[in-house]
């Protein structure tokens, strides 16, 4: 009857000291005076009260009979006839067992009470966490907005769209700057309809997000409008994915047409450079030996267009092998130190841990060296060169910011264009070759810049292996 949980209960020890205290001085005083004996009876409560608390109703059952069954011999010695005294102290006996039954049933329900309430709090917390599951499982973005537009409520793929997890509690207005979408939430909100498939643009850290909207009224369940469910779609992948395929079909038909026309044109030049040279020779006239110098001067810059023309058509070597960034880069910063500190530009690297990549190490090379060359070029005299590479999914953001001249915004969409160039000198291969090199390595390239400020090209690197690879 006795558990080990009980025994160990120092309430339990205490009811019984209380209850052998009080039966002791009860029969050790027999012949003391009968009010005595009443206060001793009145004592009895307390053990009673305290078990019925302690244990409820088995405390409170078995505790007043054991009570009963000590103070019965009193009956015997007190009691002769049918008297009042005989009858107060059945009718005590009657009183402990009906508290002891009646403090234990109390006691009994609300501890049902507590207990079913408790429940409820485990099924409705496994209910919140079933559902919370559900949605930060769903590959869409999905937040609930209050009627004044708050962010009440985000998934997981919501907050990895925002890069942020302080946009809770913050106005959703706030983070999209186009109006055409502020007014979509007033107008789901005044009409109580779904707007689906509402295209946007967010820039989040310097990088452009393109996304599709739901937005569709809540309603509580008594039909009053509570707030918005937000889906977002995050579709930038497949925008930059799209923008890359018709950059590479561009590419590849300049490409072919580019190596055709080099080709031609380079056994022509070869023979008026021959000719030049040749007549150079043989002259000693100033002004036809100063016209020779031009054309040759001229024919070795053709030349050199030519080469990058053949280079940018040449598609990328199997030179695919792990490669350490960090290695890589701090090579790069090393040869391309000494070219930008003529021009008293710093280059700052913030590197993450060491990161390994599955690449042309020659390739890449040569696209983060036209990068800082690009950078250093729009910077006339002072400046920074800022590289920086962070781990995100599964792969690697290398970004290269610059404090120059920045580009126009009408340039910008123009950058990939094969021969694209803003420079006297310039070819206007740079950019194009490194975004193929970058896309043979499954990786894409944005460039963002603000007039006057500065340009940031940022490159995503997958991590994992490239496939059909050989290291
Ligand atoms: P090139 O350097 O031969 O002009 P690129 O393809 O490398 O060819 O660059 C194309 C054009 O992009 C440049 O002429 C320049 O106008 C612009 N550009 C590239 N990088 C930067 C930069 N970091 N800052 C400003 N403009 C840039």
């Amino acid at each position: 009857m006795l558990n080990k949980k009980t025994i160990k209960d120092k309430y339990f020890w205490l009811i019984s000291f209380l209850t052998l205290l009080i039966t002791f001085l009860h029969y050790s005083n027999l012949m003391s005076e009968w009010e005595l004996h009443i206060f001793y009876r009145k004592l009895y409560y307390l053990p009673i009260i305290l078990s019925s608390f302690r244990y409820r109703l088995k405390g409170g059952l078995i505790s007043s009979i054991i009570i009963s069954i000590l103070y019965a011999p009193h009956i015997s010695i007190f009691g002769s006839g049918l008297s009042i005294t005989l009858l107060n102290q059945y009718l005590e006996m009657v009183l402990f067992l009906t508290i002891g039954y009646i403090t234990g049933k109390l006691v009994e329900t609300d501890y049902e009470k507590q207990k079913k309430l408790e429940n409820k709090i485990i099924e409705i917390t496994k209910l919140q966490n079933y559902t919370k599951n559900i949605v930060d499982s769903i590959n869409s973005g999905v937040l609930s907005l209050d009627t004044n537009f708050n962010i009440t409520s985000i998934n997981k793929e919501g907050e990895k769209i925002f890069g942020v997890k302080e946009v809770l509690g913050s106005n959703i207005l706030k983070i999209f700057d186009e109006k055409y979408i502020d007014d979509i939430f007033n107008q789901a909100k005044i009409q109580r309809t779904q707007f689906a498939n509402i295209n946007s643009k967010i820039n989040i850290e310097g990088i452009e997000k393109y996304l599709v909207l739901t937005v569709t009224p809540l309603f509580n369940i008594l039909n009053k409008l509570q707030g918005l469910v937000v889906i977002i779609q995050d579709k930038s992948k497949e925008k930059n994915l799209e923008a890359q395929a018709i950059r590479s079909d561009r590419l590849v038909a300049v490409g072919e047409l580019a190596t055709g026309i080099a080709h031609e044109i380079r056994n022509p030049m070869g023979i008026i450079k021959t000719i030049s040279q040749t007549l150079q020779e043989e002259n000693d006239n100033e002004d036809l030996l100063e016209g020779l110098e031009i054309i040759i001067k001229e024919i070795d810059r053709a030349n050199r267009v030519i080469d990058g023309i053949l280079n940018f058509a040449k598609p990328i070597g199997n030179e695919m092998k792990e490669v350490s960034l960090n290695a890589l880069l701090e090579e790069v910063v090393n040869i391309t130190n000494k070219y930008v500190k003529k021009q008293n530009v710093i280059i700052e690297l913030y590197l993450e841990d060491e990161i390994n990549i599955i690449a042309d190490k020659e390739k890449l090379m040569q696209v983060f060296i036209n990068l800082i060359f690009n950078a250093s070029q729009a910077m006339a005299m002072d400046g920074k060169i800022i590289i920086t590479t962070v781990t995100r999914d599964s792969g690697v953001n290398i970004s290269f910011k610059d404090t120059g001249i920045g580009i126009k915004k009408e340039d910008i969409k123009k950058l990939f264009n094969p021969f694209f160039t803003t420079k006297e000198k310039g070819i206007g291969l740079g950019l194009s070759v490194s975004d193929r090199i970058i896309q043979d390595h499954n990786g894409y390239m944005i460039i963002d810049s603000i007039e006057g400020e500065g340009t940031q090209v940022d490159i995503y690197l997958p991590l994992g292996k490239k496939e059909g690879v050989t290291n």
